[in-house]
């Protein structure tokens, strides 16, 4: 996928980003799709790689489950290590050409446990791609475990389990992911806090399928120190104050929030307000394939249709750096490395 599409310009790829939100299983290459494929006997919907992204690509007025439907494609190809290393490595590196210095990958492991995988061999495999793809290109990766908030609380509770086992040695936050509405948070109160007594950062999908109460859970219940998309805390002006006030960032995923019709339309998608007001934004993917986006992509849309200009992006792709579930350390050499590289 290249990284002009939507033509954005030089000034955008050559800004320094962090991703912050984008699925393992949602960003294959078409490519690699179509050589897993072979190998492994599995038939696509498409025999070419244009074919497939396109029919990989979600279109607008998709609801959410309907862009979760593709999922079962990339997940058949996901069902052993050798698989699993080489889209994680290759996502490095497709992030690494369009600027990217900072990124976290999420996956729920158990979703790659059909085969011959247990969940934490799908974790080793997840953070030997990121490793590799990291050490090739100077990107520092983190990998987000997700648990699926439409499963029953016990395999949110053995995911959390599994992000806890491996803090620190890659692991770096717990998710909650999937099908938001009519599957609350605190379904998931015992995972949350395991992971919370643990130390481990939270970030929880939230605003996106589900309205402000979704949000509000997300906060209260899970501690969440950042939210997935957040799109719909627009309708609650209290809960945006709190947000705003409590410094939690959001992961802003224009184009997806368009397709799943979490947002009518760019131009009316709340991320400028949300920016004017002064709640803290990050810009992300969420799923490279099924959008058809690069996060160079993205900022070009929030330039295009939402007016926002170089100086308002390098600060909102700050915040991206700023926000990074890393060791202190870790973040102010980041940082350093930003400030530097924008005051060129
Ligand atoms: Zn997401």
């Amino acid at each position: 996928m290249s990284p002009e599409r939507g033509g954005p310009g030089d000034d955008l790829l050559r800004l320094p980003k962090a991703e912050l939100h984008v699925h393992l299983d949602g960003s294959l290459r078409p490519e690699t799709m179509l050589e897993l494929a072979r190998g492994r006997g599995i038939v696509l919907p498409a025999k070419d790689a244009a074919g497939l992204e396109n029919a990989m690509r979600v279109r607008e007025a998709a609801s959410l489950e309907e862009y979760l439907e593709r999922f079962t494609v990339t997940l058949s190809l996901m069902q052993d290590a050798e698989a699993i290393e080489r889209i994680a490595q290759e996502l490095v590196v497709d992030h690494a050409a369009e600027g990217v210095r900072y990124l976290e990958v999420r996956f729920c492991p158990s979703l790659a446990t059909e085969g011959e995988l247990s969940s934490p061999e799908v974790v080793e495999a997840v953070l030997a791609g990121l490793d590799r793809g990291g050490a090739e290109c100077g990107v520092v990766t983190r990998l987000i475990v997700c648990a699926l908030r439409n499963v029953a609380a016990p395999h949110s509770l053995r995911m959390a389990e599994l992000a806890v086992a491996y803090r620190g040695r890659g692991v770096c936050a717990f998710d909650l992911a999937g099908a938001e509405a009519g599957h609350p948070v605190h379904d998931h109160a015992e995972a949350l806090a395991l992971v919370q007594q643990a130390g481990l950062p939270v970030t929880l999908h939230a605003g996106e399928a589900f309205g402000p109460d979704s949000i509000r859970e997300a906060l209260d219940i899970g501690r969440a120190s950042r939210i997935g998309h957040g799109t719909r805390l627009i309708e609650d002006e209290a809960l945006l104050a709190r947000v705003r006030n409590a410094g939690i960032v959001l992961e802003v995923c224009l184009t997806s929030n368009v397709q799943t019709r979490a947002a009518a339309s760019y131009a009316s998608h709340p991320l400028r307000r949300y920016f004017d007001e002064g709640v803290r934004v990050s810009l992300c993917t969420d799923n490279r394939l099924m959008s058809g986006v690069t996060l160079t992509s993205e900022y070009g849309c929030a330039r295009d249709e939402l007016g926002f200009s170089l100086a308002e992006l390098t600060r909102i792709a700050r915040t991206g750096f700023e926000a990074a579930f890393v060791a202190q350390d870790v973040r102010a050499r980041l940082l350093d490395q930003f400030d530097a590289a924008v005051s060129r």
